[in-house]
């Protein structure tokens, strides 16, 4: 469990260090709030917060408002603030501003230790839920609500002039998949058709059924580039049912951001190159054009919603 401990004085965070690491915990100390705030920020892995309620710059009681600030409650972080100053309402002040313990300094061993221990069950507990509500149970990708949150992020760089494209693709005839050889095959497929997306850089998710999209750095023509692997390695899968090989291929649709776009309207320009990539032929790579949102593509989308059984 890595730890960020707060304190001005050089030999409390040497004492503490110590200690913490004897218990085998990773430690990494700050004297002030807002190098700790910045590790924190950019560190997915740093699970406690242990602080000094008096800090320089800014107080213990601010850094856990602004620690929580910039989690927004997506990551878990356990507070635990330290004062040698036992005063009641100083404590109840951090635990209304986002701390979760409030202990005296110097803590007593035994007692920081049983802390830890707890902050090490509830934000293992926490990590594990974020995770079950992000993925996709059966493909192990992101989930769709997933997927359009890091989306989001994605856009927001691509606001800041770096490239950005998504392909978006959906298996080809697997309704027919399913009736041949069962749902376990087909749920077989979905797997090994993710686990081709799972390695690409980018932000890979199941949007839906039969349906994928891979999020990613860069202008049109890398995306189209993958797109074109993906294609490939897909269609020389080597899926049995039995004896029997079941043929499986996708159809794409590529799209870069543009100016002004959101995330959804950069999909449905996706969405609508995939849908062409589908009318034209299927196994294909279309890219997004300014295709008019046709009538049958409306129609497509809507029968598709109509069959996709959520499961
Ligand atoms: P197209 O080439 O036009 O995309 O045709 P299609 O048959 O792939 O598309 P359609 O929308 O007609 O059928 C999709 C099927 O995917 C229907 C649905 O039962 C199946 N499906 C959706 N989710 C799952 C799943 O999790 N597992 C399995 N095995 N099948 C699923
Ligand atoms: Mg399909
Ligand atoms: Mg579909």
């Amino acid at each position: 469990m890595q730890i960020v401990l707060v304190d001005p004085s050089r030999t409390v965070r040497r004492i503490i260090t110590d200690l913490v690491q004897q218990w085998e915990f990773n430690v990494c100390a700050f004297a002030d709030g807002v190098e700790a705030l910045s590790y924190i920020q950019h560190n997915d892995s740093v699970r406690v917060l242990l602080t000094s309620a008096e800090l320089p710059s800014m107080s213990g009681v601010d850094l856990c408002v602004q620690a929580r600030a910039i989690l927004e409650n997506r990551r878990p972080l356990y507070i635990i603030v330290m004062s040698s100053n036992d005063e009641y309402t100083k404590c109840v002040q951090a635990l209304n501003n986002g701390a979760d313990e409030f202990i005296r300094k110097p803590p007593i061993a035994e007692e920081l230790r049983a802390r830890l221990r707890t902050a090490d069950r509830v934000t293992s507990l926490q990590s594990e839920l974020v995770r079950l509500a992000s993925t996709d149970y059966l493909t192990g990708l992101l989930n769709r609500r997933a997927f359009f949150e890091n989306a989001a992020k994605l856009v927001a760089q691509a606001r800041h002039g770096q490239a950005v494209s998504v392909v978006m693709f959906d298996l080809d005839h697997f309704k027919q998949i399913n009736d041949t050889h069962g749902h376990d095959i087909g749920d077989a497929v979905l797997k090994r058709v993710a686990a081709e997306i799972a390695p690409l850089r980018g932000s890979a998710g199941r949007l839906g059924g039969e349906e994928f999209a891979l999020l990613m750095e860069g202008e049109l023509s890398d995306a189209v580039e993958v797109a074109q692997e993906l294609r490939r390695s897909i269609e020389k899968l080597k899926i049995f049912a039995g004896e029997q090989m079941v043929a499986v291929t996708c159809s794409f649709g590529v799209a870069e951001w543009e100016a002004g776009d959101t995330i959804d309207v950069l999909l449905r320009r996706a969405d609508m190159a995939l849908y062409e990539a589908k009318r034209t032929g299927r196994n294909k790579v279309v890219v997004a054009d300014s295709y008019a949102l046709s009538d049958q593509h409306e129609k497509w989308r809507g029968a598709a919603r109509t069959l996709r059984r959520p499961r």
